[in-house]
């Protein structure tokens, strides 16, 4: 239990230096002790390392950067990197709150969903489920050639991701930037949609909100709602998402609709 001492005394260490950091005076009483501990695991597994500040505070979860811990220091550093400046040494850290968390809501896009069947109605179990679900839905998209955040670690109600920022700070989403050739970016959302489906995966949540543009490319954010394509609301969750995007890119100049959008990215 020397060891156990040793641990206790550097976890509150650790708890005290997060609540010290100047950006994270307001925001720190939003974390109850297990969520330090998943952060502390994370600490000590080298996923991170230092907080930085809040980029974005949600109904569900806030987001934050921090530097990255020593493992993917490492990894990043064997990278080739793209054009434009690395961001590599920062990471993006994603805190589900538990209890702000609309738990009922996240219920019925995890019912259904092979991969988490009996999570049961707890809510820290199925918070923890979401986090991991987001985790999975990142690799899956990803495998399927889909631009999005490299999912790093998952820890109980956190997630690690990639930065997706410049020295300017995060990427800017479609909502926010004056896109110069809607046509082409148009075509690259389809065809992002269309290798999700492919996948088997719906988004769920996919509008100007939740895609950002960095360094010419287009990448999608925010999949903890992403539903396989055989959960029973995943033909809606699809229609709705085609609807926002027709919406958005029809308001840019573009000759689209949804119907067009759902028949292209469903076409065998
Ligand atoms: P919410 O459920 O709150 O909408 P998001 O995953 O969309 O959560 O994140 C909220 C905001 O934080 C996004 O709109 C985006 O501006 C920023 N953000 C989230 N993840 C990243 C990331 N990996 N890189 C850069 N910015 C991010
Ligand atoms: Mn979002």
């Amino acid at each position: 239990d020397e060891i156990a001492r040793t641990r206790d005394r550097e976890f509150s260490e650790f708890r005290k230096r997060i609540k010290n950091t100047e950006q994270f005076k307001v925001t720190a009483s939003v974390f109850d002790d297990a969520t330090y501990g998943a952060l502390y695991k994370l600490v000590q597994d080298g996923h991170i390392d230092a907080f930085g500040g809040p980029i974005s505070t949600g109904k569900e979860a806030n987001v934050y950067t921090a530097l990255a811990g020593d493992s993917e220091a490492r990894s990043a550093s064997g990278q080739s990197g793209g054009d434009g400046e690395p961001r590599d040494e920062e990471v993006a850290v994603k805190v589900y709150r538990i209890n702000a968390s609309d738990f009922r809501d996240m219920r019925g896009y995890l019912d259904g969903d092979p991969r988490f069947e009996g999570i049961g109605s707890d809510k820290k179990k199925v918070v923890t489920a979401w986090v991991r679900k987001e985790f999975a839905n990142l690799q899956r998209a990803q495998k399927a050639g889909v631009r999005v955040p490299n999912p790093i670690a998952v820890q109980r109600n956190v997630l690690v991701m990639e930065y997706i920022a410049t020295e300017d700070g995060r990427a800017k989403r479609l909502n926010e930037v004056h896109i110069e050739n809607p046509e082409t970016a148009f075509e690259v959302v389809r065809e992002y949609m269309r290798r999700l489906y492919d996948a088997g995966l719906v988004h769920g949540d996919l509008s100007e909100y939740n895609i950002v543009f960095h360094e010419g490319q287009l990448v999608v954010i925010d999949l903890g709602q992403a539903v396989t394509v055989h959960h029973g609301n995943a033909r809606d969750y699809l229609e709705r998402d085609c609807e926002n995007v027709a919406n958005f890119f029809a308001r840019q100049g573009v000759d689209v609709t949804a119907e067009d959008l759902l028949a292209t990215v469903t076409r065998a």
